[in-house]
Order: C-alpha cells, then sequence, then structure tokens
C-alpha cells in the first residue's frame, strides 16, 4: 500500500542467493526477526509489498534465487537486521540463529546443530553399521519360510538367553529385552514378511523391507519416544540377518571425498580420521562435546543432533552439508553441487590470501594489538604454528593424550610429547593444562566413580588432587622440560584453596628437578565461583583464561550436552557478557593477563566484543587463526570498546546477537 510505504525508509536491493528463493524455512526466519520489532516492516518485490512478520505473505511473493527485493521500515537498524537475514539465506548464517529445530525433516533436508561450521559436498558413509548383501529373488518360498522362523527363534531364544542371565545391576535393561521379544513375536512383522516371501523374494529380503517400511513409519511420527524406537527394530533386524548367515560388505573405504554418518561420533573415531572425510554427522552428541572440538581443530564441518532415520538412508548417495545452515541435503540439485563447488573454491581462494598475510601481527585499525593463540590437541597441532601465524598455544587439552590407551602416559611418554611441542612453538608461550578428566569426558580406564550429575562432580582439578599420582607424574613432565614459554593451567578451579595445593605441590616438584626459570601457574576462569571472586584469585594465580564452553554451560544452568538446550546455551547471554567482564575487571586489579580459550574466541560476532571488554589475548581453533586475524585488522578498537560498553546494557541474548551483526556487518563480510 503506497500511503504506508511512503512513511518508511528504503534499504538497497537486495539479491536473494538462496537456490530456493524465499520458501517456508526462510519465511519463518525472517517473520521470526520481524516480529521482535512492535514497527511496520514490508518486504517488497516488484511492485507487491508484503507484511514481513507474516510467512503466509512472505510465500505469496513467490520470490525465487536470483530476485531482488526491498526493506521497508522506519529506521536503519530494522533495515540492516532484515537485509543481514535475506542475504545470507544461502550459507544462512541468520538461519542457524533462528532455532530450527533438531531432528527436523524437511523433504530431503535432514536438520540439526552445527557442531563444526562448514559447508561440504560428499557420499554418504555409515560409520558402524553393519552392511549386508541381501539378494531380493528366490524361488524356493517353503526354504526361505523355514529360514525366515529359524532366524526369528535364534535371536528369541538368544535375548531369551540374555534376560535369564541378567546381573543384579542390568536388571534395567529387562524390560528393553522383553519389548524385543514382543517385537519379534509381533503377528503383523511375521505376516507381512510371509506374504513378501510367497512373492518369491527371500527370507532376508522380507524382513529388511518389513522392518525398514516400520521405522519410515516411525520417523514420520511426531513422537521423540517412537522415533527412538527406531533404534531397537533396526537392531533387530542386524539380529536377524546375522541369525540367516546374511553376507556382509567389509568396512566401507574412503577413496572418494566423503560425509560420514553415525548414531554416535567419539573422539577416538575423530582422532583417527581418514582424510577422505570432508564431513561428518551424528544422531546423538552435543555442539561442545570433544568430538566437536576435534572436528573444528581439523575443519571438518560436524552437524549433530540429526533424526535417527537417516542412518536408514542407503550409503554412497551424493549430498551436500551444510552445517552452517543446520543441515545435509539428501537430494541436492546438481546446480546446488555447482554453487557449493564454487564456493569452497572461493574460500580457498579467500584462505590463501589471509594464510599469506598470517604471519604478519594483528593490529585493529587504530593501532590495537590483539595477540592470536591457538587451542591444540596433541602435537601434531603445533607442527606447523611457525609458518602459521600463531602467537602461542593458549591451550593444550593434555586429556587427549589419555585417551586411545589402556593406562596413563608415563612422566617420560608426557616429557617428550610436552618438550616436542615447546620446541615447534620456539619462544612462543605453550600452555598445558593439566589433565581435565570427568564430566563429559570420560577416559574408562581412569575408573572414575559414576556420579549422578558428573558434570557437578569429580572432574578437572578436583580429580587431579584425588588422583595426586597423576597430577605429579603431569607437573614432573612439565617441570623436566625446564622452558621460561611453558606455562601450566588448571581447569575446573572453584576456590582457592585448590589452587593452592596445586602450587604448593608444583613447588616441591620444580625444585626437585632443578627447574631454573619461572614456570607460571594459570587457572580456567569457567566456574562462577572464580568469576564472582576474580579480584581475590588475581592475588595468587598468575593469568587467568576463560572458558566461556563450561562457563556457559555452569552460568546458565544448562548441561552442555544436552541437545533440546543447545540453542540456549549460548555465549552471548547477557550474563556470560557481564561475567567476562567481571573477571577482566578483577585480574587487571592485579594486571594479571586474561585470555578466551572456549569456541567463542574463534566466533567473528563474539572478537569485536571480547576485545572492547579488555581481552587482549584470544586463543582459537587453528583452522579459524588467519582468517580471523585478517578480521581483527578490519575492527576499530574504538569501536569494539564502544560495543561493549552498549552490550553490557542490553537484556537478551537476541538483542545482543543482533546489536553485534548490525555495527559489525561490514567487518563479517
Ligand atoms: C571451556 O570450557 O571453555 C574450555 C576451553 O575447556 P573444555 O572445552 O576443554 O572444557
Ligand atoms: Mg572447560
Amino acid at each position: 500500500d503506497q500511503s504506508q510505504i511512503s512513511n518508511l525508509i528504503k534499504s538497497k536491493p537486495i539479491l536473494i542467493t538462496n537456490p530456493h528463493g524465499i520458501h517456508a524455512r526462510p519465511a519463518a526466519a525472517i517473520s521470526s526477526v520481524a516480529r521482535k520489532y512492535d514497527s511496520e516492516i514490508l518486504i517488497k518485490k516488484d511492485e507487491k509489498a508484503v507484511n514481513a512478520k507474516s510467512i503466509i505473505s512472505l510465500l505469496s511473493l513467490a520470490v525465487n534465487q536470483n530476485d531482488s527485493v526491498y526493506v521497508y521500515a522506519v529506521n536503519e537498524e530494522i533495515i540492516k537486521s532484515l537485509s543481514y537475514i535475506l542475504i545470507h539465506l544461502y550459507d544462512s548464517s541468520g538461519e542457524d540463529q533462528y532455532q530450527i529445530s533438531p531432528k527436523h525433516v524437511d523433504g530431503n533436508k535432514y536438520y540439526g546443530i552445527a557442531a563444526s561450521f562448514g559447508i561440504a559436498c560428499g557420499v554418504l558413509k555409515k560409520k558402524g553399521k553393519l552392511n549386508f548383501i541381501i539378494e531380493e529373488n528366490k524361488n524356493d518360498i517353503l526354504t526361505e519360510k523355514k529360514r525366515f522362523y529359524e532366524a526369528l527363534n535364534k535371536v528369541k531364544k538368544e535375548i531369551e538367553y540374555s534376560l535369564a542371565n541378567l546381573t543384579e545391576n542390568d536388571q534395567i535393561y529387562s524390560g528393553i529385552l522383553e519389548a524385543h521379544i514382543q517385537m519379534l513375536c509381533d503377528p503383523a512383522l511375521i505376516d507381512e514378511s510371509l506374504s513378501i516371501i510367497n512373492n518369491n523374494k527371500s527370507a532376508a529380503f522380507a524382513i529388511k523391507q518389513v522392518i525398514t517400511d516400520n521405522c519410515n513409519i516411525l520417523a514420520k511420527t511426531e513422537s521423540t519416544v517412537l522415533i527412538e524406537r527406531q533404534d531397537d527394530f533396526m537392531d533387530l533386524l542386524n539380529r536377524i540377518l546375522i541369525a540367516m548367515n546374511t553376507k556382509q560388505i567389509q568396512t566401507v573405504n574412503h577413496d572418494l571425498p566423503t560425509i560420514l554418518l553415525d548414531n554416535w561420533l567419539t573422539p577416538n573415531d575423530l582422532v583417527m580420521i581418514d582424510k577422505n572425510v570432508v564431513g561428518l554427522i551424528s544422531v546423538a552428541g552435543g555442539a561442545t562435546s570433544h568430538a566437536a572440538i576435534i572436528a573444528r581443530a581439523k575443519g571438518i564441518p560436524l552437524l549433530v543432533g540429526v533424526n535417527p532415520s537417516i542412518l536408514d538412508i542407503p550409503d554412497n548417495i551424493q549430498v551436500v552439508l551444510n552445517s552452517k545452515a543446520g543441515y545435509v541435503n539428501l537430494a541436492p540439485e546438481p546446480h546446488e553441487i555447482d554453487e557449493v563447488n564454487i564456493y569452497l573454491d572461493s574460500l580457498r581462494y579467500k584462505h590463501q590470501i589471509d594464510s599469506q598475510n598470517a604471519k604478519a601481527k594483528a593490529y585493529t585499525k587504530d593501532g590495537h594489538q590483539i595477540n592470536c593463540y591457538i587451542n591444540i590437541a596433541n602435537p601434531e597441532d603445533s607442527r606447523d604454528i611457525m609458518l602459521n601465524g600463531v602467537e602461542g598455544i593458549g591451550l593444550f587439552r593434555t586429556e587427549f593424550i589419555f585417551l586411545n590407551r589402556k593406562v596413563p602416559p608415563t612422566v617420560e611418554e608426557q616429557y617428550k610429547i610436552y618438550a616436542d611441542i615447546v620446541s615447534n612453538a620456539g619462544n612462543i608461550p605453550v600452555i598445558i593444562r593439566t589433565l581435565d578428566a570427568g564430566g563429559e569426558k570420560q577416559i574408562d580406564y581412569l575408573k572414575i566413580a559414576h556420579e549422578q550429575n558428573p558434570v557437578l562432580g569429580i572432574r578437572g582439578v578436583r580429580f587431579s588432587l584425588q588422583r595426586k599420582d597423576l597430577l605429579i607424574d603431569q607437573l614432573t613432565a612439565v617441570a623436566m622440560v625446564n622452558k621460561p614459554n611453558i606455562k601450566v593451567m588448571l581447569p575446573m578451579i572453584s576456590c582457592i584453596e585448590e589452587y593452592r595445593e596445586v602450587k604448593h605441590i608444583f613447588e616441591a616438584i620444580k625444585k626437585q628437578n632443578g627447574v631454573t626459570v619461572d614456570i607460571e601457574l594459570g587457572i580456567m576462569a569457567e566456574v562462577p565461583s572464580v568469576v564472582l571472586m576474580s579480584d581475590i584469585f588475581a592475588r595468587e594465580v598468575d593469568f587467568f583464561s576463560i572458558g566461556t564452553n563450561d562457563l556457559s554451560q555452569y552460568i546458565l544452568a544448562i548441561d552442555r550436552e544436552n541437545l533440546k538446550l543447545a540453542a540456549q546455551i549460548d555465549y552471548f547471554h547477557p550474563s556470560i557478557i557481564r561475567g567476562i567482564d567481571m573477571v577482566v575487571k578483577g585480574a587487571k586489579q592485579m594486571s594479571r593477563p586474561v585470555s578466551i580459550c572456549g569456541l567463542m574466541a574463534s566466533d567473528k560476532l563474539a572478537i569485536p566484543l571480547l576485545i572492547g571488554l579488555g581481552i587482549d589475548q584470544l586463543s582459537m581453533s587453528i583452522d579459524s587463526i588467519a582468517e580471523n586475524k585478517a578480521f581483527i585488522r578490519n575492527l576499530n578498537y574504538e569501536d569494539c570498546l564502544d560495543a561493549a560498553q552498549k552490550s553490557l546494557n542490553l537484556s537478551t541474548t537476541f538483542e545482543i546477537r543482533q546489536f553485534l551483526i548490525n555495527k559489525f556487518i561490514h567487518a563479517v563480510g
């Protein structure tokens, strides 16, 4: 309506690059942002302008790829905010923030949560799933029926045997086993299989068909309980096929670019990952799990929390994984594959340019220097750091050297590893974090007692103080390196006595080992108690590093592995921003350095805010350092200070994100 429009400001033309234009999901994303504002917002294509708050109206515009649209609103801020969403519909930095519910399936697109950002194209392969070679046609109906009944009976007997032999502790599984027996005796399952066999099909083909159809029906229900029952059916199917002596295909050979899929990906899977794996998908797992941390360090996109029915999709189909937008597309159009390849080429080009400049220091335009460190998980990660412009190792997560083995590494083994890293690092600082076991980081052979709430239990330094033998070995190995650039950091510190106790032990070890240099002993600020008394800690500790992953978990009271709350555990929450501010202020009273080593330090949207809060050391994932240094060179320190002050006064995560997007959109690019 012309009269409405004439009172509003008009945006520049916005080209829609999303291959499917503004379809239902982008429309939902646009309207959800528009609804945050009370004033009128219109989107116009050609001569038609519609209300941006209505999904149906937006769809009626029929916006396709390469159409141009305009935003009309009362002020520039709203125009910028809506323009950002429209521009980013394709690579969809917008979409994942607007809370697509995990486990959502839309045609060929399976949605999940981005645990490592990126876009990849490759063939889908299941990691752990048994792959059977099933012959479809068999003429001997009687033999196949016999084979069918024998297999069912065999599996039933196996389950009954397990049921009869459950130990006291395992009684909780009895319900599941009984349910499996019920499923095996299900008359519909038997009748449908027999009628398929009657059509000259094999017993294996028949049971697979019936169970797969059944799972497809379950997948379409809205009930989580029913959806999860698919696991039981697939488990039974595997057992029945094995009982029928069905031939299996040997483990997958990743000779093509591969997107690896599994119910659960463990850190061990990822540490050993094949170089042809370009993307990862898991049904379970959280965005801050260790598997996710390794995926990010390796620069491999990872989507978690995907609907389990994806596990029934056959291997070897070509898919596009866009974890940034939160989905994998199982039937991409050829043009989509081309676009992804062009996009990946352009990324490689930008990366090449950023890498050429990586060695230069990162100064903001107005001359404020930010030290860019990296997080590492093993000595190999430190190999080429001198070439990549790394200015320090801000966090070595030593729990990784305790994985993939049956006993803890000895002092000598650890000494070699630490000395190797320090030698790769030359003179730049290397911060060794002592073992952070417990919580979601379980190491089987350490036999950490089962606890009701493990993340609130014996983890990090609490565990080290209970297993002083391990702590002493670790500190001895560090002391033996005897170099001034090696430093020690303690995880999960929550009270000063813990720090004092470790310090006391470390002093004795340094003396025993004739250490001639100063080795600093710092702490992670990741438990709220440290934030609240950072000024007191600052009197004793040598430095702080803020672990925003755990700090978010503990301040917001959200388990970092809880998929249902994954969208809410957001480090842009006002309380986290205020927490960081408090740590910096407390530390500055005694001039102690503060860095950030959680995920937040790698996030471009967060970096200006962190700089403005007084952080001048960021410890990020290896793959993002060159790009983030280039990004910092595009910032103004004054703008960062201003952004931090304004953010400290905002009341919601959404407002902070929107404010930062509007302010730094030019630099984020
Ligand atoms: C953190 O908690 O932010 C952190 C860096 O440590 P981790 O992710 O290893 O717990
Ligand atoms: Mg932590």
